[in-house]
């Protein structure tokens, strides 16, 4: 899992430990585990908030753990054109590569480490592949995508997209210096990372060494989720058992504790996980397939604008007509 990493952690800023007279630890109010399933034209993804209910994930709808999966030549697979109102997708990759196409004309490639921030707002197509070497080679492909909700109010603005290179994200040391904390998004201890997000929040990726904690501390107004990536441990003062494909839920207080296992087994010898948390927007969710709207009236007139090509068309490929072009090949041999 290297996304980001560096050589030597201990020359990291140190997130300070929480000040005793003011920290308030987050308990574990939930801890449930992702299922397995798959997505696109069928990669394997872990359907990370399963079961969590969205009062609980607000502002956050849905989350995948694309892979861990090491592809065979011929394997690496991605999704077909489709189209996104009302939101926001954040892909953060981690192993592998992925290249993005909208219908805006925007595009890129995310890989180790990158996240690509897509805010779809008032509708767009997109299409989410591994390149055509990756597909000839196969190899490592690993990632997550979260749906971050937007607003009633920023619904309707105009899709944006935010490249965030690997080399761009905040780096920071646990207090023990045991752990490696990224920011990619939002703010922690007064570093803040470089992903600008329509609702306010915080997203994190730590890997932590055996036996390594790290304090976190955390806005009281945001909700804290701790997502396992890979490896063990333990969340929340209580020290709650945790593991890869679960979630843990937190409950009020202004401290996050995640600890990693003194005896990891030796293929996964980190913890790392993702931590996130946002301001809940507290708003009507209307959800259904790929758009996230305040009312179900509202879904089906996205499905409707979808099926009248008003969330865009797709752009032209190697020069090929988007408008069906026929001939007549009868005409052609007379
Ligand atoms: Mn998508």
């Amino acid at each position: 899992m290297p996304a980001i990493t560096v050589d030597d952690i201990t020359v990291l800023p140190r997130i300070p430990l929480p000040d005793p007279a003011t920290a308030r630890a987050r308990g574990v109010i939930s801890r449930t585990l992702a299922p397995r399933g798959f997505e696109g034209e069928g990669f394997p993804v872990r359907r990370a908030f399963h079961g969590v209910d969205l009062a609980s994930l607000d502002p956050f709808i849905h989350m995948d753990q694309m892979g861990e999966v090491e592809y065979a030549p011929g394997e690496p697979k991605g999704t077909p054109w489709h189209p996104h109102r009302g939101f926001e997708t954040v892909t953060y990759m981690m192993d592998g590569t992925f290249e993005h196409s909208d219908s805006n004309g925007g595009g890129g490639v995310i890989t180790n480490g990158d996240t690509q921030w897509m805010t779809a707002g008032a509708g767009i197509l997109h299409i989410e592949k591994p390149p055509e070497a990756l597909v000839v080679s196969g190899g490592l492909f690993h990632g997550i995508q979260l749906w971050v909700n937007l607003p009633a109010a920023q619904k309707w603005s105009p899709p944006r997209y935010q490249d965030i290179r690997a080399g761009e994200v905040g780096l920071l040391a646990s207090a023990d210096g045991g752990a490696l904390v990224r920011v990619i998004a939002g703010e922690l201890a007064g570093y803040t990372g470089p992903g600008s997000t329509s609702t306010p929040m915080t997203l994190v990726h730590a890997t932590l060494s055996p036996d390594a904690t790290v304090d976190l501390p955390w806005r009281a107004d945001y909700n804290a989720l701790v997502y396992v990536l890979g490896g063990r441990g333990t969340v929340g003062p209580d020290r709650i058992e945790i593991e890869a494909g679960q979630l843990a839920v937190f409950g009020p207080g202004n401290a996050v504790r995640i600890a990693a296992t003194a005896n990891p087994d030796s293929r996964t010898p980190n913890l790392d996980v993702l931590v996130l948390g946002g301001r809940p927007i507290r708003e009507p969710v209307a959800w259904a397939g790929p758009f996230v709207m305040n009312t179900r009236e509202e879904v089906m007139q996205a499905f409707e604008d979808y099926q009248a090509g008003r969330l865009g068309s797709i752009p032209a490929v190697h020069g090929a007509p988007t408008t069906v072009v026929e001939s007549d090949a009868r005409a052609a041999e007379e």
